[in-house]
């Protein structure tokens, strides 16, 4: 699934390509995929100009202007969840599973989605330049104290915490498993049994992660691939997550993983070990 580091990079990407050219055609196989329709979203893009790409948590927005003599702006969110994939390369194939395709004259985006569950949404006429009402502020854009306030409101375990978007937007299952082995910290750790210290260097770690995922353009674990088509850099340096048993660089121990909330978390028991303060 892609997180906070994956569609940066597709934003960064799609940012250099497209900002500054017209949106000359709208097609899909698979109508549903748009909301509130596809024949709102067409109207609301086609022959206008993209002004901006940006990303707020895994959203991507898309801002078009409005139309030279008239109309106002409109925006898209995308969502890719699950499996959603946006491709722009010249010689691309599309096979069954590409569902979309906007046109800026030669330049194509693709969309293919091999579970469906992504979606492509018009925001209201006049809304906020924001995400969903339920999904918090940015990882990489909220400070420490505004996030500790929103996590201390919680008594869960730290992993579950970390993947919830209500409190901080943009982390998934990769990096915050990343995160509480950098910061040495058990998944099932709850805030209350940490000192400030300790939530201030989980912190640092995910800010640190994020930042490092985002240089070397994503991990690729079966479908992430950035906008032209190319795998993510960070696999190599994932130092848990899909390393169950494999030994902790750190330390030797096998990484253990156990199933929390329906999703695996991957830590080393030793390096991470479950320690509670009185
Ligand atoms: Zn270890």
């Amino acid at each position: 699934m892609p997180e906070l580091p994956e569609v940066e990079t597709i934003a960064r990407g799609l940012h250099d390509l497209l900002v500054g050219k017209r949106c000359t055609g709208l097609h899909a196989g698979w109508k549903k995929l748009f909301e509130p329709s596809f024949a709102a979203v067409n109207r609301a893009v086609v022959g206008r100009l993209l002004t901006d790409v940006t990303r707020h948590g895994k959203y991507l927005f898309l801002e078009f202007g409005g139309f030279d003599d008239a109309g106002k702006p409109s925006r898209l969110m995308l969502h890719l969840r699950m499996t959603g994939q946006i491709f722009t390369i010249a010689d691309f194939q599309p096979d069954k599973h590409v569902h979309a395709r906007f046109s800026f004259g030669e330049q194509n985006i693709w969309w293919r989605d091999i579970r469906k569950f992504g979606r492509i949404a018009l925001l209201k006429e006049g809304a906020k330049a924001d995400p969903p009402a339920n999904i918090g502020p940015d990882m990489l854009k909220i400070g420490f104290t505004e996030w500790l306030r929103r996590l201390s409101q919680r008594q869960a375990p730290l992993k579950n915490l970390l993947l919830n978007q209500q409190i901080a937007s943009g982390i998934g299952n990769i990096y915050a498993d990343e995160a509480l082995y950098r910061a040495g910290i058990h998944p099932l750790t709850t805030p209350f049994s940490l000192q400030a210290e300790e939530l201030k260097r989980l912190f640092q770690s995910i800010r640190h992660i994020l930042r490092l995922a985002i240089r070397y353009q994503g991990t690729t674990f079966s479908d992430f691939v950035d906008f032209s088509g190319r795998p993510g850099n960070f696999r190599r340096r994932l130092q848990v997550y899909g390393r169950t048993n494999e030994a902790c660089y750190r330390c030797g121990t096998p990484i253990s993983r156990l199933k929390l909330a329906g999703r695996s978390a991957h830590f080393c028991p030793v390096c991470q070990s479950e320690t509670t303060h009185p």
